[in-house]
């Protein structure tokens, strides 16, 4: 059972490894068109060597030698126009992006090359599992309206379209139609944390505090360590000058977790703010047990507390 090892030869190669010609990259440019075109997923016999073990059908993770042949193949008579699995084509484009994007610094290529492909492939497919997949690119490409209008039609369909629709809404500042899409997730399954969480992200960002907090506290209805939760909740009340709250909320999230260190940090804005010092010190003894290193401002607070009593 051999793994691939993709080669990784040291840049500042001269001569292309294939052909000799003067190259910058170990395969010359006319080196990689040629291989493009029998090889659109560049892994080959010669370029790599080994094998994946498991099945390309049901397993994208996983790949025998004789598969990525099989996908090679396919790939090219997809590229040539004849119709083809586009779906799964397009799922090992993206795989091999996140996983093998390192191998493309040996050719004469873009960086996106293979987000390219998946998204050549996903749009020569018409079902709503490819247009998920790209809106997904469309993600990773840091084009959140792009996704948004893909999965406008679909994500009504299936929970993961409806958590991406929600994110492309969200990564555009469109917290008022993530909201809804969120509260009407939440109308189907009022249970849904993960969304609870995602709707109160949205009505902070949005500046509305009281409901986030709101949804916050449903959170925390559900699961009560969940000390993100409680930190975020610290955050609303903070934002609606409620103190008092927010200190509370965020001794509970460091509580819950003991290295917190952001919720650590709003302790000490409240208690340093507000002149208490003592306490502020008591947070920092706290921090310290836990390993942060708060020697300077121990020192910084105990010099404070000198100042305050003469
Ligand atoms: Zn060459």
């Amino acid at each position: 059972m051999r793994k691939y090892f993709i080669f990784n030869l040291v840049l500042e190669i001269v001569k292309c490894v294939l052909c000799g010609r003067e190259s910058s990259k170990p395969v010359c440019e006319i080196c990689t068109k040629q291989i493009i075109m029998d090889y659109p997923f560049l892994i080959r016999r010669g370029l790599a060597v080994g094998d994946f073990e498991g099945n390309l059908e049901d397993e994208p993770e996983i790949l025998f030698e004789k598969d990525i042949e099989k996908l090679n193949e396919m790939a090219k008579n997809a590229l040539m126009g004849r119709d083809s699995n586009f779906l799964l084509l397009s799922r090992y484009a993206i795989l091999f992006h996140e996983r093998f994007s390192d191998i493309l610094k040996n050719f004469e290529i873009e960086e996106n090359y293979y987000l390219n492909l998946a998204k050549e492939f996903a749009s020569r497919s018409e079902d709503s599992e490819s247009k998920y997949l790209l809106a997904k690119i469309y993600m990773e490409e840091d084009d959140p309206e792009g996704a948004e209008k893909v999965m406008e039609t679909i994500w009504k369909e299936k929970r993961e379209y409806a958590l991406l629709y929600g994110r492309s809404l969200v990564a555009s500042g469109k917290w008022g139609r993530a909201i809804e899409i969120y509260n009407e997730m939440l109308g189907e399954n009022k249970d849904d944390k993960e969304v609870w969480k995602l709707l109160a992200e949205a009505l902070y960002s949005s500046g509305n505090y009281e409901d986030a907090e709101r949804a916050y506290l449903r959170v925390l209805q559900m699961d009560k360590d969940d000390y993100e939760a409680w930190y975020l909740r610290g955050l609303c009340l903070k934002n609606m000058n409620k103190w008092g709250g927010a200190l509370q909320s965020f001794q509970t999230a460091v509580r819950k977790n003991p290295k917190y260190k952001e919720a650590y940090e709003e302790i000490l804005n409240i208690l340093v703010e507000r002149g208490m010092y003592s306490r502020a010190l008591e947070t920092l003894k706290k921090m310290k047990e836990e390993g942060f290193d708060v020697d300077e401002r121990m020192k910084e607070i105990e010099g404070r507390m000198k100042g305050w009593t003469l």
